[in-house]
């Protein structure tokens, strides 16, 4: 039987092979500094002298090392790298988890105790090369470039050790704003092997935990694990299921699923099967539901190394090594999103979802899951009739690994229909009565079901090019259903053949703009109007518009826009909102617009969407300060809770904490709504004005203004 081989793509793929030191940075001098606006930055930054002698500082420790660098040639690396955190390592989150929105995690999430304040060390030589500071993301974020050539990213940091913390901290105070961006010039801020960097946090993040990357000096997120951070790990994946997926144009199973998942079963140590055989009669792709664990009890996250063999013959093969940003969207190929959506984020692939493209043949090889042809049984090559033995092999970092077995008997289409799993190929009979009672999108096509007393009979169709859509019986299907269900306010089209496509309901109500090669394969999409509730405070602007399907793999997000109704409120007080249809709960995704009575924003998948009215500011509550009070403490801390009903707030210029006309530093937990802002400079005795404004993404302000009075300690 011919099977598809494996063509490793080495692009990307960076075996532990550090023989020799990367790119040693050159002395610093100062005719090596690129141009004079990096040394007027610096000088901003830490003042002249400092900067003199921190140059100097830096050349003679790195002429030092150089020296016998140069002398000894290549230099071994160290292998292993120490952790950031000195307490027990333990894992939150893994990396090539997915990540909702279509990306995967590009790193590793350390716990901390669930404290704040654990002290974070840095784990090589190098320098701070940027510093990022915002309310969301990374929080307070760290960037180091070490000696090794690699990027290492500490995020949700709570702040920074001296003397970065007072830099960044001079620098908002300059710029008058929270969110800084910080580029530093090489080795303006030095730092060693072990030497103290910052501090763990929750800035930007639900729940304390350290943040750490790995990245290539072109940006690329490596596995940590793999790279160098090392762990104590005995504990081999998991299976927990396994789907089967039907991949050619017709077939379902009789329950009118894709897809169907098979429990599996443990039987050794890293020994796992599913029980008895399956009879199949239609190509098919395998998926495992499978995770791994550092530790027993330990959090479960992405297997490393996934592969699948079928009668000993390698079909798939994929190693969560290396990520780069730009194929981020390949994640909802690697897993499966329709289960990712459903609360399963662990169910990975072992084939191709789609037909083969150019473009993500190259994207699917860079992250190393590429075989030639579509890694599913019987499309790349004829089937063969007769049992077949299946093996997907879950490996992680350290070399644990589980097996799991599965058998399957291949039959011929139409073959007996005794067995207890078996797929039924649609064939569709025009002449009978048909009873459509529904219908639903599928991640690869439409499925409708037939209704004939108690039974339901039900029928898939992959989406067909405008030409060839209303051929034979399914085209006469399609065309009498979908003509119907167009004149019941559902527009349903079949779009993906090269060129974008604008999709226009309701006379130009809503809109769906869909790019060209917005999604992997052709795909229908389905736009219907919703009955739903506007959220507190933030009433309906314009009908709710349903788009479906939900789940389903996208190489970039798509803008859809809704027209406000004349004489209503208009760009700005609403905005375009997604509903969460588990919560209930309206989230603003847009309002950026050149036209004024159209609201716009980008989404990564179908759901629910609408313009919804904010004319609800900002509640500013709880302020620690209390008007007309007397206080000793010259640097008093402002604290107080801010909320907002709908469209929440921007990084910057949503608050703005004065008091007598001079800004304070405003800390903003958006998760827990509270506002920390601190002085630069401690206040004269005396009275003074403290004065709030907080202003939401739809403009709405809520101000609160009160005096106090700084005043002399008594002495006892
Ligand atoms: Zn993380």
């Amino acid at each position: 039987m011919a099977a598809a081989k494996p063509t490793q793509n080495l692009k990307y793929n960076f075996p532990i092979s550090f023989g020799k030191f990367i790119t040693p940075q050159k002395p610093i001098h100062k005719k090596n500094w690129p141009d004079n606006r990096y040394l007027h930055t610096i000088r901003e930054l830490f003042g002249m002298d400092t900067v003199a002698s921190a140059m100097i500082a830096v050349s003679t420790k790195l002429l030092i090392r150089l020296i016998p660098l140069l002398a000894a040639g290549a230099m071994a690396y160290p292998q292993t790298l120490p952790w950031p955190l000195k307490t027990d390592i333990d894992l939150s989150s893994g990396y090539g988890d997915y990540r909702s929105g279509g990306r995967f995690h590009a790193g590793l999430d350390l716990r901390t105790g669930g404290q704040i304040g654990e002290k974070v060390y840095s784990p090589v030589d190098g320098y701070v090369w940027r510093i990022r500071m915002s309310y969301g993301g990374y929080g307070k974020g760290l960037y180091l470039k070490g000696r090794d050539g690699h990027i290492y990213v500490f995020g949700h940091l709570s702040r920074f050790n001296e003397p970065l913390q007072s830099t960044v901290i001079r620098e908002q105070f300059r710029q008058e704003r929270y969110s800084v961006d910080l580029q530093l010039p090489a080795d303006s801020i030095p730092v060693k092997l072990g030497q103290l960097l910052a501090f763990s946090g929750q800035t930007g993040a639900g729940g304390p935990h350290l943040h750490i990357e790995e990245r290539t000096q072109d940006n690329v997120p490596l596995n940590p694990l793999n790279h160098g951070f090392r762990l104590e790990d005995n504990i081999p994946p998991t299976f927990e299921r396994l789907g089967v997926h039907l991949l050619d144009d017709r077939s379902l199973f009789a329950d009118g699923h894709r897809k169907m998942y098979l429990p599996v079963s443990k039987v050794g140590t890293g020994k796992y099967q599913v029980t008895g055989s399956i009879t199949l009669n239609a190509p098919f792709g395998l998926q495992a539901g499978c995770a791994d664990q550092m530790r027993a009890g330990g959090r479960k996250q992405a297997v490393f190394k996934l592969s699948l063999h079928i009668d000993d013959s390698l079909y798939y093969e994929s190693t969560l090594d290396s990520l780069p940003y730009e194929i981020g969207s390949v994640v909802d190929l690697v897993y499966d999103r329709t289960e990712a959506a459903n609360g399963d984020q662990r169910v990975r692939r072992t084939y191709r979802p789609v037909a083969p493209n150019q473009v993500w043949d190259q994207a699917l090889a860079s992250y190393g899951g590429e075989v030639s042809g579509r890694c599913a049984y019987g499309l790349d090559a004829p089937p063969v009739i007769g049992e077949h033995r299946a093996e997907i092999t879950a490996e992680d970092v350290f070399g644990n690994r589980s097996v799991l077995v599965f058998r399957f008997n291949y039959v011929e289409a139409g073959a007996s229909r005794s067995l207890t799993h078996q797929c039924d190929y649609a064939a569709y009979d025009d002449s009978s009565e048909n009873n459509i009672s529904d219908w639903r999108l599928e991640e690869d096509g439409l499925v409708i079901r037939e209704k004939t007393g108690k039974n339901s009979r039900y029928y898939f169709f992959r989406p067909q090019p405008p030409a060839q859509a209303y051929q034979g019986d399914a085209g006469r299907l399609l065309r009498r259903h979908i003509a119907g269900l167009t004149e019941q306010g559902i527009d349903l089209q079949a779009v993906g053949w090269g060129r974008g496509r604008h999709i226009s309901v309701d006379s130009g109500a809503f809109t769906l703009i869909l790019p060209p090669g917005v999604f992997f394969d052709p795909q229908f999409v389905a736009v219907s109007t919703v009955a739903v509730q506007g959220g507190p405070g933030a009433p309906l602007a314009s009908k709710a518009y349903r788009v479906q399907p939900e789940a389903v793999a996208m190489r970039e997000k798509f803008r859809l826009s809704v027209k406000l109704p004349a004489g209503g409120p208009r760009v700005g007080k609403a905005g375009l909102c997604c509903y969460d249809q588990e919560t209930r709960v309206w989230e603003w995704i847009g309002d950026d617009s050149g036209d004024s009575d159209l609201v716009s924003g980008s989404s990564s998948g179908g759901g629910v969407f609408a313009a919804l009215i904010d004319t609800t500011p900002p509640t500013i509550t709880g302020l620690n300060l209390r008007p007309g009070h007397k206080y000793p403490d010259r640097k008093p801390e402002v604290k107080f809770r801010l909320r907002d009903n709908l469209s929440s707030f921007n990084d910057t210029g949503s608050i703005d904490v004065r008091i007598d006309g001079r800004w304070l530093l405003p800390e903003f937990d958006m998760e827990e709504g509270r506002v920390v802002a601190t002085l630069r400079e401690p206040l004269d005795f005396g009275p003074h004005e403290l004065k709030i404004t907080a202003k939401d993404r739809a403009g709405n302000r809520s101000e609160k203004t009160i005096a106090f009075e700084i005043v002399r300690q008594k002495k006892k």
